[in-house]
């Protein structure tokens, strides 16, 4: 299997050169050359299998330059610290199913590809005999499963800026109390855009990223992509075995566009069990508007309840566009061009058909949030998180447009993570999960630097590998 990018400039690159490249050297996104299919057949055979035995099937389609034992371990390692051996539970809510994505170390769905892509990187690098330092800037989830996901590695030091005072206690704390000596946190004194413009400024001096083998996790990896794409096809094997249903559709709250994304590959390969995929957004509504009126539009970030989804441009976007133009590279080239320039892209009639084809969407605010929250609880007796909610609210609304395949709301986030939207919603907080209990009480570290790139590349040369 080989991999290519969505910009057309680079060589077919192997599985674990695309792994290492993480965004293509041309600028894209790297996309596999040809989907594989699923025979009927085959999917019926994996049937039975469990979590991990089904990831190394699905995975194992994309990858063919690992050995196979090698990557069992990698993906039974990676998902031993889950607190249940199910890794995606699947509970039934009667009108709908939620499948939990929360089960990981941090408590967000974010752990379900970075603990298997942490582990990845250390094998490929012991394989490199070279290490690595992880840079990246965070808002809350990414930087905490992160860092979960590279802890203790011996060839990997981690660095993650996150802005001071500015992320939701409990997410800092599920940082900085990691005592692994490999796990740097840097408080930046301002915005968590001061923070993504000094990690980017870094990366662009490239003699500084060489110098300390600068390396980075963001959603564009596609080892994260392929992780997620399992637990698509888990659900669709455990509702069929379940109830006999031959189809299944999706609800996904949606920002950087990554998880859906891997419900579009899911789809691909699998063909008609996996029906309409409901791509949820929150205020932040960019993908709303790109599904409902054919534009892909820039618009201001607002702050919501659902934070994690607080995003305009959305990195994965890229790799469904390829698809969506025919696997014509220079057509994305000259688009990802365009709208660098504009902020804007416009579809025509036929490319906004299939969209409505491949997706459904709906735009949640937070009183509808809350509001989900509240009901789901006062009916069913269970909390969701304010981003689940966004979910099942586009769910509800959108269930006429696939009344014909059982729902399946993908559940990112513990609520206990978001403890002030749920107490807004029924009154009091979440019961904490045993990864959370006295967390306060921990020992805490944090280096607090001024909004300026020097000081971190200061800091990164020296405590780098
Ligand atoms: C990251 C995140 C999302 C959005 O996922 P994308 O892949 O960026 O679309 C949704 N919910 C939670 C809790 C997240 O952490």
């Amino acid at each position: 299997m080989k991999y290519i990018s969505t910009r057309g400039g680079i060589e077919p690159a192997s599985f674990k050169e695309a792994v290492m490249m993480g965004l293509a050297t041309d600028g894209g996104l790297l996309l596999p050359t040809l989907m594989p299919s699923v025979s009927s057949e085959t999917l019926k055979s994996w049937g039975n299998l469990s979590y991990t035995e089904l990831a190394l099937e699905v995975m194992g389609l994309f990858v063919d330059d690992l050995p196979r034992e090698d990557l069992k371990t990698l993906i039974q390692d990676a998902y031993s610290n889950f607190d249940t051996q199910e890794v995606t539970p699947l509970i039934d809510l009667g009108k709908f199913h939620i499948l939990e994505l929360f089960h990981g170390p941090t408590l967000a769905f974010k752990d379900i590809a970075l603990q298997f892509l942490g582990n990845l990187f250390s094998y490929l690098l012991e394989e490199r005999n070279e290490p690595m330092n992880i840079l990246g800037a965070t808002s809350g989830d990414t930087g905490s499963a992160a860092i979960h996901g590279v802890r203790g590695k011996e060839n990997i030091n981690i660095f993650i800026l996150h802005p001071h005072g500015r992320v939701s206690p409990v997410q800092a704390l599920q940082m900085t109390t990691v005592p692994d000596r490999n796990v740097f946190n840097i408080a930046i004194e301002g915005t968590f855009d001061h923070c993504q413009a000094i990690v980017k400024s870094i990366f662009n001096d490239l003699e500084f990223k060489k110098k300390y083998r600068l390396g980075s996790v963001n959603s564009i990896n596609w080892a994260r992509v392929l992780a997620q794409v399992v637990y698509y096809v888990y659900s669709y094997l455990r509702i069929n075995r379940e109830s006999g249903a031959q189809r299944v559709c999706f609800s996904v709250p949606t920002g950087n566009f990554g998880d859906i994304f891997a419900g579009y590959v899911a789809k691909k390969i699998l063909g008609p069990p996996v029906g309409r995929l409901i791509l949820a957004t929150n205020e932040n509504n960019i993908l709303t508007r790109f599904v409902l009126e054919g534009r892909y539009v820039k618009g201001k970030v607002v702050s919501t309840i659902s934070p994690s989804m607080d995003i305009q441009v959305a990195s994965n976007f890229e790799r469904y566009l390829y698809y969506l133009y025919g696997k014509d590279s220079s057509r994305v080239r000259d688009a990802m061009r365009r709208f660098d320039a504009s902020g804007e892209l416009q579809f025509n009639q036929a490319e906004r058909e299939a969209i409505r084809t491949d997706f459904a969407s709906a735009s949640v605010d937070q009183a509808a949030t809350v509001a989900t929250i509240r009901d789901t609880f006062h009916e069913r007796h269970y909390v969701l998180d304010p981003h689940t909610a966004v979910g099942v609210a586009a769910a509800g609304w959108l269930a006429r447009d696939v009344s014909d395949c059982p729902m399946v709301c993908l559940a990112t986030a513990h609520p206990a993570k978001f403890p002030d939207a749920v107490k807004r919603a029924i009154g009091r907080e979440p019961d904490r999960p045993a990864a959370l209990k006295g967390i306060e009480r921990l020992e805490s570290r944090c280096e607090v630097l001024p909004p300026d790139v020097e000081a971190v590349k200061s800091f990164l040369a020296e405590n780098a590998l």
